[in-house]
């Protein structure tokens, strides 16, 4: 038994004898020169796979169509349109006739180029494409050498796919119900395969570097989503375990299904908003199919993740727009840049930092680089007249930094405005609340915030002085330490002593087990991933407020974490004796 750890990129826990999806084929195209009079038959043969590749993802699309929102699927439609663009063909053309190489090696040579200028762009969204040039490829060099792919859409038994790399068209292809996971070698939680397996409900762990070369074909796996884990060749205990897990998760899952469209309402009409955390426009949509009430943390610095320059201001519309439109009429808070800590650009001069966490992160970051925030911010003013925004800045510590950040919106809005931009004159501006210096003057930034949403996963680091990337002491970031629970009493009475909301959209907002210390604490909007929105429903349906608002008293008495930990799981077990989902404590130490 051996466990590898790789990016938990699609929740849920999965037990499947494993797939190898391997390209060999492909690491050897031939390449050789042919006679000039013989241009015209490679020429033709080109046509031929050409119009082969159109019929096959006709059909694809057909079938996808039905299955999956038009968003993702439309990754086929323009699969086709570069089958069919004049351009493509020319330069392919061009380079049979000038090089006089065989057909095969032309179409690779010509893509080959395209896709280095299409990572060359400082569009994000645009080099993500660069994975799709590579599959249209792939699939017109697979029809000129009649190599036939293993078809993902024949599998017959359950399977978890392993992989290198999964190209878009082969998670859209493959046969979801035999595919009941997903590990690849490549690939990040913003990665198509990534998207698409979180669309599709399929866990996945991406990112595992090696994991082809350490796992041979049909050898057991444990996928757990959640933890980012995979156990190979997992012991007979383990194996039961997480057997057993699995199939928790799984019926507990679709139980909780039906509560989709159900209030987040307790048993004496306390009514709570469950938003989604969300870090690409292409999670709009799973967001929705769990029912969230609206986008609580939209990580806008995702956009900027991936190498290359800084994102521009009409890349950034784009992508906030997109969001918004997909959610329709439902609330959208979208954070300002929070680049820095964990989440380093990969360029200069974000990674030379001693100590990033405490560093050069966010909206100093932002503050430091108003032209930087400016675009965004333009971005954002732009976005809100086509939806309902709201808009937050990170880690702030104090006053002075929410008023400089609001000056240089209004700097901002004269700018849409000097350039006839359409842009919404206002919009709820808000303060995350992750610092423990913000949440000691709550009183004083509530004067001044629309509302706060707490982020707990920094206040916990900060608060604790637990680095909470450090698996060594991740076991002390415990939301249950009194001196945490103190403070979000201390935030959530100042905002409502103010008048403003006060919302969490750190991690233990998802958490099950807090639900009801929340809902005591006073709680009026949880955001967290999508696919825990029922379990914390769940929960909200079956509590009273005076039940929750007693536990949360008895909690803010006790002296350890411990002993709030016990009180609370006590206090569980009475209320839920047939128990509750709680699709992370299996996987994670969230849980009090
Ligand atoms: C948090 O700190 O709780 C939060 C939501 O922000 P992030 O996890 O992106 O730092
Ligand atoms: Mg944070």
């Amino acid at each position: 038994m051996k466990t590898i750890v790789g990016i938990p990129a699609s929740p849920g826990i999965v037990v499947a004898k494993t797939f190898l999806y391997m390209e060999e084929s492909l690491h050897e195209i031939p390449h050789y020169t042919i006679q000039k009079n013989a241009t015209q038959s490679e020429w033709e043969r080109f046509l031929k796979a050409r119009e082969e590749a159109v019929f096959d993802l006709r059909a694809l699309c057909r079938q996808t169509y039905q299955e999956i929102p038009e968003d993702q699927a439309g990754i086929l439609d323009a699969h086709i349109l570069m089958l069919e663009d004049p351009d493509f063909h020319d330069q392919i053309e061009a380079r049979l006739n000038t090089n006089l190489e065989n057909i095969e090696w032309a179409v690779f040579a010509v893509s080959h180029d395209i896709k280095d200028r299409i990572l060359a762009s400082s569009d994000p969204y645009l080099r993500e494409r660069a994975a799709d040039v590579s599959d249209v490829a792939s699939r017109l060099i697979r029809k000129l050498l009649s190599v036939k792919r293993v078809s993902l859409a024949d599998l017959e038994s359950d399977v978890i796919l392993v992989s290198h790399d999964l190209l878009p068209s082969d998670v859209l292809a493959m046969n979801k119900k035999r595919v009941k996971g997903i590990v690849t070698d490549s690939g990040s939680r913003t990665s198509h395969t990534a998207i698409l397996a979180r669309a599709f409900d399929i866990p996945a762990v991406l990112g595992l570097s090696s994991i082809t070369r350490e796992i041979k074909e049909g050898e057991t796996l444990v996928v757990n989503g959640v933890s980012g884990e995979v156990i190979v060749n997992p012991s007979k205990a383990a194996l039961a375990h997480y057997r057993k897990a699995a199939s928790r998760h799984r019926r507990n899952a679709s139980l909780l299904r039906g509560l989709r469209d159900l209030p987040a309402e307790t048993l004496d009409g306390r009514r709570v908003s469950l938003k989604a955390n969300i870090e690409v426009p292409e999670e709009v949509l799973p967001a929705l199919r769990c029912g969230a009430e609206g986008i609580g943390l939209y990580r806008s610095e995702f956009l900027f993740l991936t190498p290359g320059q800084i994102t521009g201001e009409e890349e950034q519309y784009q992508a906030y727009r997109r969001v918004l439109r997909g959610m329709g009429n439902l609330p959208v808070t979208i954070r300002t840049l929070d680049i820095g800590g964990d989440k380093l650009l990969p360029e200069p001069p974000f990674f030379d930092e001693k100590n990033p966490l405490l560093g050069w992160r966010a909206i100093r970051l932002s503050l430091a680089r108003p032209e930087l925030f400016k675009t965004q911010l333009r971005a954002l003013l732009r976005a809100a007249a086509e939806g309902n925004l709201s808009v937050m800045f990170p880690m702030i510590s104090g006053l002075e930094e929410f008023e400089q950040a609001l000056a240089i919106l209004d700097e901002a809005k004269s700018e849409c405005r000097q350039q006839g931009q359409i842009y919404a004159e206002s919009f709820a501006v808000g303060a995350m609340i992750e610092i423990p210096a913000a949440a000691m003057i709550a009183d004083i930034l509530a004067e001044r915030a629309d509302f706060f949403s707490i982020g707990t996963n920094d206040l916990i680091q900060y608060t604790l002085a637990v680095d909470r990337g450090n698996e060594k002491v991740g076991h002390l970031a415990q939301p249950s330490h009194p001196a945490v629970l103190r403070l979000l009493k201390r935030i959530i009475d100042c905002a409502h002593g103010q008048g403003i909301p006060a919302a969490m959209c750190g991690e233990l907002a998802g958490d099950p087990s807090a639900t009801a210390l929340l809902l005591g604490l006073g709680l009026d909007e949880f955001s967290m991933t999508a696919q825990s929105i029922p379990a914390v429903k769940q929960i909200i349906r079956k509590v009273d407020m005076e039940s929750c608002r007693s536990l949360t008293k008895e909690a803010l008495a006790c002296a350890s974490s411990q002993q709030v930990s016990l009180l609370i799981e006590t206090w569980m077990a009475d209320h839920f004796p047939q128990g509750y989902f709680n699709p992370s404590a299996a996987e994670r130490l969230l849980t009090f």
